[in-house]
């Protein structure tokens, strides 16, 4: 496994992500399958992997209980643990800390973060008290490093990291959101500053693991022997201020790919770049639909539909997955639903990009 030198650490540069742990089928949903997950860590273990990222809400807090039972068979100094205080879930971030100790069974937490920073959660981060609380809880040595997790806006992300000297910080990175969304510019400012980077969705949530037929068979005839998913991870693995690429890993299979890539040194080259940036574009332009908002469809639509709008929903399922589009859904405001839509075709004939609507507003109702 290769890793990185941080601080006097070092660390393995894939990380073991504990929110997407096998499961059991049964209620509730997040209930963790033990000797599965525990399989998992077992081999990440044995293969090299030093960072266990969990979070006091993931599997509803059961994610911290079975990390800290399952690694206690382990010397508490091989691996690192990384656990992270949302303050949505609990404002009580002194009870939080003291609950996920005992969760965990250890005495400090290597790697803390204040989790999910958006532009909603940003003033109450700054404002409660809770971050020179756990500087504190640093200096007392039950925190080894502090960190901060961000979904927030550019803006509010420089503002947030010039708070004082971040230990690190976990950002959103992939191929994909690098190209069509500001993760650049994300990734830039924690670099200015210094700021080491913990990747987290470097597949972005398995969406890119599996793209079009065709896309696929681009990186195939380049390297037959990689896998989808591990083109990610190298394009991840790449840039110069990351750190560890967290991958949530929830089944054999996966950890075993990307344990195998991370053994494997052979980087992407310029040409391999350049071909995955290709692929990317085209890729999102086969999967998201050319609706350019124009409303010349709506007006002779007789079940009043805002096509525009769940056009954009579509595209936000095909990209993000079915949960984002269904709470995208919710919030459209249209007279009639999708599944209003009779198929008389008044809409398509109107259409300047020859989008079948009716198809699309079909799938989308299955979809969501
Ligand atoms: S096909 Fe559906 S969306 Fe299009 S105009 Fe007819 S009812 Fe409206
Ligand atoms: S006419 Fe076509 S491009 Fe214009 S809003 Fe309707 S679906 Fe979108």
């Amino acid at each position: 496994m290769e890793t990185k030198k941080f601080k006097d650490l070092a660390l393995s540069r894939l990380g073991m992500g504990a929110m997407r742990l096998p499961v059991t089928g049964k209620e509730p949903a997040s209930q963790i399958d033990d000797p599965k997950a525990q399989e998992i860590i077992d081999y990440a273990m044995a293969h090299g992997i030093n960072y266990y990222d969990t979070a006091y809400v993931y599997h509803g807090g059961e994610s911290e209980k079975f990390l800290g039972q399952v690694m206690k068979k382990y010397p508490r100094g091989s691996y690192c643990l990384a656990t992270k205080y949302m303050a949505s879930a609990n404002p009580d971030y002194k009870g939080v800390f003291e609950e996920q100790l005992s969760r965990l069974q250890t005495e400090y937490v290597d790697f803390y973060l204040i989790h999910s920073v958006t532009d909603q959660s940003f003033r109450q981060y700054l404002d409660s008290g809770c971050i020179e609380y756990f500087l504190d809880q640093q200096e007392r040595g039950r925190i080894r490093f502090l960190g901060f997790s961000s979904h927030a806006s550019v803006e509010n992300l420089a503002a947030f990291a010039d708070h004082h000297a971040w230990d690190f910080a976990q950002l959103q990175i992939n191929y994909f959101d690098w190209t069509f969304r500001r993760t650049a510019e994300e990734y830039q400012i924690l670099t200015e500053r210094k700021i080491p980077v913990m990747v987290m969705e470097p597949v972005r949530g398995g969406r890119l693991a599996s793209l079009t037929p065709e896309t696929e068979a681009e990186l195939k005839a380049a390297h037959p022997d990689w896998s989808i998913a591990s083109w990610a991870l190298r394009w991840v693995r790449k840039l110069p201020n990351v750190q560890v690429i967290l991958s949530g890993m929830s089944d054999m299979e996966q950890i075993r790919d990307n344990i195998a890539t991370f053994n494997d040194s052979k980087e992407l080259s310029d040409a391999d770049e350049k071909l995955l940036m290709d692929v990317c574009r085209k890729f999102r332009s086969q999967v998201v639909v050319p609706c350019t908002s124009c409303r010349y469809c709506t007006e002779g639509c007789p079940a009043q539909i805002n096509i525009p709008e769940y056009l954009k929903v579509y595209n936000t399922g095909k990209v993000d997955g079915h949960r984002a589009a269904a709470e995208q859904m919710q919030k459209v405001e249209s007279a009639g639903k999708p599944g209003d839509c009779i198929a008389c075709g008044a809409c398509t004939g109107h259409c300047p990009q020859g989008i079948d609507v009716p198809a699309l507003l079909k799938e989308l109702t299955e979809m969501v």
